[in-house]
């Protein structure tokens, strides 16, 4: 159909708030996506690490079907019975006693610091409200999660910065030392950093942090929104450093494109969260916990995570070998497991149309990088297929290097 090939124009009557590709896709099957002319896509970057079990799994269709014929939505004044088995899954493999279910991400971030300060006013001390957070760090776009990361162009325009939150660097444990003090509730970090570029904390930082959480009666905050959940071949990213947190922010993969979060804390940690001291209407619905458990069964299983840890080990490799032959292109590659970072030479958005004219779609990131965060379950062969497609990209991007180079003489 004519009509249908032609680009999607951007819509009057959307909020202009994305700068969007002229690509829609109308339906997704694995790691294929197929445009609404039938045109295939390589998805490296599953909206954002959220489809992590690829698109249309047999097993969350038919979780959302069963569950679309008996019952959507309640409350959470009544129990919700698949909210005790999600939460079963999650604190059974992880240092979590308690769940709250959301709706995205934010949500659970803003779970998180409402439980940490709570926390501190029930034990009286109630002056306890600072969050330390660090740069090129991503929490989300409520109120909160923007003033907890401390990006100031996410901030800018929106009032003054709330108080209550402060900013470290990122990887200077020293300088956190002399920043914790007596107004201070917790620490929020990402162990792996996604939109700040793909950075991971060294282990032994987070293991010093979590000494120095322990000595000063500091929570530890984890946003495993990003790198939880299988992406860096644990189930959680904090497990290769063995620095538990005392409360965690889950989403993204969670659902595995249904809109689901949750904030996991341990019973202490949670100790002032009594009733009416927080709540969500959707949060936690029958709807989202069906496929929430699905989800969550299918990523906990053992030979899902040796997978990722060995396709992350063939793209490490293959990466390094494409940074030696472009230089001029490629600097840098990052990141852990299937959250990969690839910082360019070139500018990022030009690339990531370079791969879209090959038919790969590959995410954006701070400090100039490109994210590959393909589905978990990719398998060698599609990576094989990712790594021929970014090389013609890389080629791509040579060539503007060598044209400027022609033109600068
Ligand atoms: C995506 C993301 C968020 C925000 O999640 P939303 O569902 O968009 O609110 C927060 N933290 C990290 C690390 C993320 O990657």
């Amino acid at each position: 159909m004519a009509e249908t090939s032609a680009p999607p124009v951007p819509s009057d009557h959307i909020m202009g708030v994305y700068a969007r590709a002229p690509l829609a896709f109308e339906r997704g099957e694995g790691a294929r996506l197929y445009t609404t002319d039938g045109e295939a896509y390589l998805d490296c970057m599953a909206g954002i690490a959220v489809t992590a079990l690829g698109h249309s799994h047999p097993k969350l269709v038919q979780a959302v079907k069963d569950q679309a014929e008996k019952l959507w939505h309640t409350s959470n004044i009544f129990c919700i019975p698949n909210q005790e088995t999600l939460a079963g899954l999650l604190t059974a493999h992880t240092f979590a006693d308690v769940c709250f279910f959301t709706n995205s991400g934010a949500e659970a971030i803003e779970c998180a610091i409402k439980t940490a300060r709570k926390y501190h006013w029930a034990k009286g001390a109630p002056e306890r409200i600072d969050i330390i957070g660090f740069d090129g760090s991503f929490h989300g776009r409520t109120l909160a999660a923007v003033n907890a990361s401390g990006n100031t162009s996410y901030l800018e325009g929106f009032g003054p910065p709330m108080p209550g939150f402060v900013h470290a660097q990122f990887g200077d444990v020293e300088a956190l030392r002399a920043l914790v003090g007596s107004t201070t509730a917790a620490i929020i970090l990402e162990p792996v950093q996604g939109e700040g570029g793909a950075r991971s904390w060294p282990d032994a930082d987070l293991r010093a942090i979590r000494q120095l959480c322990d000595q000063t009666g500091t929570l530890l905050i984890y946003d495993e929104i990003q790198c939880g959940l299988g992406r860096t071949g644990k189930l959680f990213a904090y497990e290769w450093a063995d620095a538990p947190p005392d409360i965690m922010a889950v989403a993204k993969a969670l659902g595995g494109g249904f809109p689901v979060g949750a904030c996991l804390a341990t019973i202490e940690a949670a100790s002032g969260m009594t009733p009416g001291s927080h709540g969500s209407t959707y949060g936690g619905n029958p709807l989202a916990m069906a496929v929430g458990v699905a989800s969550v069964e299918e990523l906990v299983k053992p030979e899902l995570l040796a997978h990722v840890r060995e396709v992350a080990g063939y793209f490490n490799q293959q990466l390094t070998g494409l940074k030696d032959r472009f230089p001029d292109v490629v600097v840098d590659i990052r990141g852990k497991g299937m959250l990969i970072g690839v910082k360019l030479a070139t500018p990022n958005r030009e690339f990531m149309q370079h791969a879209r004219d090959q038919h790969l779609l590959i995410a954006g990131g701070g400090d100039n990088c490109v994210r590959l965060l393909p589905p978990l379950n990719l398998t060698l062969d599609e990576a094989r297929e990712a790594m021929g497609l970014l090389e013609r990209a890389c080629e791509a991007a040579q060539a503007t290097v060598a044209n400027e180079r022609v033109g600068a003489a």
